[in-house]
């Protein structure tokens, strides 16, 4: 169990990972190049050992672990190895008249030692996808996996070390106090995914030492839909992005629909066929849903289910299961807007549907909450489509489509405002570990003497 490891020695494990950090081992290219090929290797030979380990924590079946972390994380591996070379190389920039002649330069240094703090609900992509930037960087890393995903834990401890550089990068297992204690330590970085109250703590934690931190945090990501969309098609990518990737349990899942009222009856009635025909007439028995996590979220879902403001609103689902830690895909119709499901991010398989008249109830709507980590907007409707993007803030957006903007690595990943702090993926993932050192290069061949005091009326004519 992750949470039965006894606690580290931070500050000496700080100190041994400091020592390899100064020795410039971890700087060279071929020491991010071995690394990042040692992890891929990893993944690819112990895939199996790690889709036990999902089906262990979150019920997830292969498919699933392998197409909703695996295959990104692979991606993520073998493009910063492509693209190692030229991350590291440094960059010319124009100088001012001023500097003339000088030649001016970005050189990407390394920030240190980081500290990759992760969540439960994709928890070897969250864990490792941060591991890639880091080592690209040329970091020291600790990982703390969640305790929350136990058997994932374990995996990460146990052949992280048996791949990669001991002396380098670790694992350090456990819950609230093991991360209490490493926190206590002054970082280069910390980079934390999870809720925003814990991420409160981390950027607190972190202003002690003027840490920087990369901040990768939730909310409620909601939908606009109107009735210009091919129906089958939006109803297909909304559950996909819903119940597929987590059974809900997923910072970009779609937290709930607002809905153009004309296409309530329509989109309702195409979202229960949709969801038959991909689950079957009982859910509970379907091999591509995943179960709540633990008893304590299942029982916090569950609350939201039987308010009173919620109970009677229910359009489809419902069931639920406590010893299979099931709840099965459950729609809700028109759900006060202050009733206790519309107030905290869901994070399981509960969707409310909401009625607007257009776009405009929706932003309205959308923006009397924080700013979500994702907006998804279905329409055919270009002027609707350019309006959601200009009067809304959110992480990131999808037209059309739900999710899958994630899995662009050339798209920055991060959120805004109360979704998160800063961004990884692709470049950005190699930029959260690196600090831009700014260089002038000067020679001795020209002097410009006006610069110099003492400013007479001559000089200052120059
Ligand atoms: P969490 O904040 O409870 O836990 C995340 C990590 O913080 C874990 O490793 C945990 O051990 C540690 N932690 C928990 N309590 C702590 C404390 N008091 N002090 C210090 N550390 C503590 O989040 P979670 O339940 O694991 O994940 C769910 C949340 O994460 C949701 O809000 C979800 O939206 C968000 N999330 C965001 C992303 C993203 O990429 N933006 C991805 C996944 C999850």
């Amino acid at each position: 169990m992750a949470t039965d490891v006894p606690l580290v020695d931070a500050a000496q494990l700080l100190g041994e990972l400091r020592r390899t950090f100064s020795s410039g081992r971890t700087k060279s290219e071929k020491w991010r190049s071995q690394q990042l090929r040692a992890l891929l290797k990893m993944v690819t030979e112990q895939e199996k050992e790690i889709c036990k380990a999902l089906t262990l924590d979150l019920g997830k079946s292969e498919y699933e672990t392998y197409a909703c972390e695996l295959a990104m994380l692979l991606d993520s591996c073998k493009l910063a190895i492509k693209r190692l070379k030229k991350w590291m190389s440094p960059e010319k920039r124009p100088i001012a008249v001023a500097t003339i002649p000088s030649t001016a330069i970005v050189h990407p240094e390394p920030l240190g030692i980081a500290l990759v703090v992760s969540a439960w609900n994709f928890p070897i992509l969250l864990a490792l996808d941060p591991l890639v930037g880091a080592v690209a960087a040329g970091c020291a890393v600790v990982i703390k996996p969640s305790e929350i995903a136990p058997a994932t834990s374990a995996f990460l401890a146990k052949f992280i070390p048996m791949y990669m550089d001991k002396e380098a990068i670790c694992v350090v297992e456990g819950g609230v106090q093991q991360i209490t204690a490493l926190l206590d330590q002054k970082w280069d970085k910390i980079f934390f995914t999870g809720s925003a109250k814990v991420g409160r703590i981390m950027m607190a934690a972190a202003a002690k030492h003027l840490t920087p931190v990369t901040l990768e945090l939730g909310g409620k990501c909601p939908i606009y839909i109107d009735s210009t969309v091919d129906v089958k098609v939006a109803a297909k990518r909304i559950i996909c992005g819903k119940w597929t990737c987590s059974d809900g349990q997923a910072c970009l899942s779609p937290n709930h629909l607002l809905v153009e009222e004309c296409f309530v009856p329509k989109l309702i009635s195409t979202l229960k066929t949709t969801m038959v025909e991909f689950y079957g007439e009982d859910p509970r028995t379907s091999k591509d849903l995943a179960h709540i996590v633990n008893k304590n979220h299942f029982k916090r879902l569950t609350a939201l289910l039987d308010d009173p403001a919620t109970a009677e609103k229910i359009i489809h689902g419902g069931e639920r299961d406590e010893k299979s830690l099931y709840i099965a895909p459950t729609l809700l119709l028109d759900v006060p807007l202050d009733a206790p499901i519309m107030n905290e991010e869901i994070f399981g398989p509960l969707l409310p549907i909401i009625t607007v008249k257009g776009p405009d109830e929706a932003i309205d709507i959308i923006s009397k909450e924080p700013k979500p980590l994702a907006i998804y907007v279905f329409t055919d409707n270009k002027a609707v489509q350019e309006k959601m993007v200009s009067e809304t803030s959110s992480g990131g957006m999808v037209i059309n489509d739900a999710v899958v903007h994630f899995l662009c690595p050339h798209l920055p990943f991060g959120g805004v405002g109360e979704s998160g702090i800063g961004a990884y993926h692709g470049k950005a993932s190699f930029d959260a570990f690196s600090h831009q050192k700014s260089i002038l290069y000067r020679g001795f061949t020209i002097e410009v003497y006006a610069r110099y005091p003492p400013y007479t009326t001559h000089k200052q004519k120059v």
